[in-house]
């Protein structure tokens, strides 16, 4: 098998002039493939509803309030001594967020259906409408773009918050490293899909953000563009990227897609090919 890389696209992929790939795939009577005026694109945007709205602004909220709270019990009980455990323990919670971004995205992208109960809707439309509207997401404001993951956190980031308020401080010092581990993964889960966001954009970002793209701390442009090249099989990891090139080589998506086809025979990807052909 050819792997995917930045500088190996097999067409048809997104160039920096056509981010929302319409220049490729063509339909017959001239007009753009891919878009908002898509056919499927369209259904799946309307079914953004003003109650999923509601919920996801009262969880940003939330979210950002623990989040700052924990980001001052962290700088208010920070030791410079002990640098060599909290910055690998930081750089860990990274990976992993990155990992995490992966395996969500894999499993909305590759199974399940916009038909099933709850999460179809909720949570697998946002990634069906993302492979036929590239740019959609950019369109999106930070509630939408951001109000999934800020609610996963919650519960983890509420249990940490109610630990360095009410713990002692020797409780506070003993669970200070894994913490810092935590509360990396959690800050990186939380931007996973405003930096998604920015990997679309080509128009108009702030420099700071295009140099955290091009020092690779946040996933890059180019980078991104591997996964666009349909069907969508690999580089699904859309919070640093540090991982798709290891998992590419090792053929990590294709032996565990190869062992969920084996176990339940389910294809990987049926949905998503689906809404891609729809016309009407
Ligand atoms: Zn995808
Ligand atoms: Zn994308």
């Amino acid at each position: 098998m050819v792997m995917l890389t930045e500088d190996r696209f097999e067409p048809p992929s997104m160039t920096e002039e056509d981010p929302n790939q319409n220049g490729v795939g063509e339909t017959k009577d001239g007009t753009a493939r891919w878009g908002p005026q898509h056919a499927g694109a369209k259904e799946l945007a309307n079914q953004y509803t003003a109650g999923k709205r509601a919920q996801e602004t009262i969880c940003v909220v939330i979210s950002i309030a623990l989040m700052v709270g924990n980001l001052y019990f962290i700088v208010k009980h920070f030791n410079i001594d002990n640098w060599y455990i909290i910055l690998p323990a930081a750089l860990l919670g990274i990976v992993t967020a990155d990992f995490f971004s992966g395996v969500v995205h894999w499993a909305a992208d590759s199974w399940g259906s916009v038909e099933l109960p709850i999460i179809g809707k909720a949570l697998i439309r946002p990634f069906r409408e993302h492979h036929i509207d590239p740019t959609s997401i950019t369109r999106h404001d930070f509630i939408e773009t951001n109000g999934d993951n800020f609610a996963v956190l919650i519960p983890v980031i509420a249990k940490m918050f109610y630990g360095f308020y009410t713990g002692s401080p020797e409780e506070i010092a003993k669970n200070y490293n894994w913490n810092c581990y935590l509360f990396l993964l959690a800050f990186f889960i939380s931007i996973t899909n405003q930096i998604h966001k920015w990997s679309h954009t080509y128009f108009g970002l702030p420099r700071y953000i295009t140099i955290f793209q091009d020092l690779n701390i946040i996933l890059p442009r180019k980078h991104h563009r591997v996964h666009h090249v349909a069907p969508h099989e690999t580089y699904f990891c859309i919070t640093t990227g540090w991982l798709n090139y290891p998992f590419e080589k090792f053929g990590f998506w294709t032996k565990l897609e190869e062992l969920i086809t084996l176990a339940t025979g389910a294809k990987p990807r049926d949905d998503d090919l689906k809404w891609a052909k729809k016309t009407n």
